[in-house]
């Protein structure tokens, strides 16, 4: 659900041309093949626009190179969305299409994320794009990272469906599960653990539904958007611990889906901008400044 709708799929909708669209959508909206977000870099992770992979100019296109990390499905997909460089400065930063059999273009061993998920490491040797594989060219990165909120809701949207699912899972087990002659739910110290979580996973809901609502068919706000992220992914990888420990041994094994659904959220605390590089965006709305992360 997400690669096929919320992931750089919709960011490729957002801006490709009719003629990128007709060449790519139908494979990629009927499942047939994947694409990939080449956005992270060795040297650039939360400092994402200090990305060195770099596109430079070359007859009727540009010729790619650099390396990109912890994109997810890389192993099998067939297109690759890709952040470059195409001059110094926030401002030259655009993205461009790069196709899995692109001469040059090589995908490392297969590497597993805790969640199950895989990633390879993409090197680009003199990778030749042509100018109709441009996405969007120099100064496109906020446009990029504008279509990149979509994304995130997406991201945000998985965090309380696993959360909430732990605890459906979860709440059927401590009403029926005895211990000490008793159901679990009747010991208070459950009960309130169980009144935390819900709470948590509602108020996350209300904050995602905020943010879906007031998009409508557009992009989200990005106040909105990091502030959904920040409790759905908190309120999902809390919920599901926590129904975790309340089904002690069982929730512990891979017999209850529990366990993954704590290993899947866990991840997306890091990944499509981490809990902290939220919190800094959203204190720059509270304070209505930037803070700049870097040294003078
Ligand atoms: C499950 C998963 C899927 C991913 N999928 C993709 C993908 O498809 N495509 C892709 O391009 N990338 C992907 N990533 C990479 C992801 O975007 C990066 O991991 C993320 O941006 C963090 O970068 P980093 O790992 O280099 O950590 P670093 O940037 O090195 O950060 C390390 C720690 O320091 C903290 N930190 C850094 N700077 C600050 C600051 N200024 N203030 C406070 N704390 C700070 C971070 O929050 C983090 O906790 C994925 C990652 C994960 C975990």
């Amino acid at each position: 659900m997400q690669a096929g709708n919320f992931g750089p799929l919709r960011t490729f909708v957002e801006y490709a041309a009719d003629e990128q669209k007709k060449r790519f959508l139908p494979d990629l909206l009927g499942g047939r093949k994947i694409m990939s977000l080449g956005m992270t870099e060795p040297d650039a992770g939360s400092a994402v626009t200090d990305l060195r992979t770099s596109a430079t100019a070359k007859g009727e296109g540009y010729v790619v190179n650099g390396s990109k990390i912890f994109s997810t499905h890389s192993p099998e997909a067939a297109l690759f969305l890709v952040y470059v460089r195409f001059g110094p400065g926030v401002g030259g930063i655009g993205s461009v299409l790069v196709e899995r059999d692109a001469p040059g273009f090589t995908i490392g061993k297969a590497s597993r994320f805790m969640n199950g998920e895989q990633w390879s490491q993409l090197y680009f040797e003199n990778v030749f794009v042509p100018a109709t594989n441009v996405l969007l060219g120099a100064g496109g990165f906020k446009k990029q990272i504008a279509g990149f909120n979509v994304e995130r809701l997406g991201n945000a949207a998985r965090s309380v469906a696993l959360g909430r699912h732990a605890f459906n899972v979860a709440r059927d087990y401590a009403s029926t599960r005895k211990q000490f002659g008793r159901p679990l739910c009747e010991f208070q110290g459950l009960q309130w653990k169980f009144a935390e979580m819900a709470v948590k996973l509602d108020a996350a809901q209300l904050l995602l539904d905020r943010a879906v609502a007031n998009a409508g068919h557009g992009l989200p706000d990005p106040y909105e958007t990091a502030a959904a992220k920040l409790a759905c992914n908190l309120a999902g990888f809390e919920v599901a611990n926590d129904a975790l420990q309340a089904m002690g041994g069982m929730g512990f094994s891979e017999e209850s889906i529990v366990e993954y659904c704590v290993r899947r959220t866990r991840g997306w605390m890091i990944a499509g901008g981490s809990i902290e590089i939220l919190k800094n965006r959203i204190a720059e709305s509270v304070f209505e400044r930037k803070f700049d992360q870097r040294p003078e």
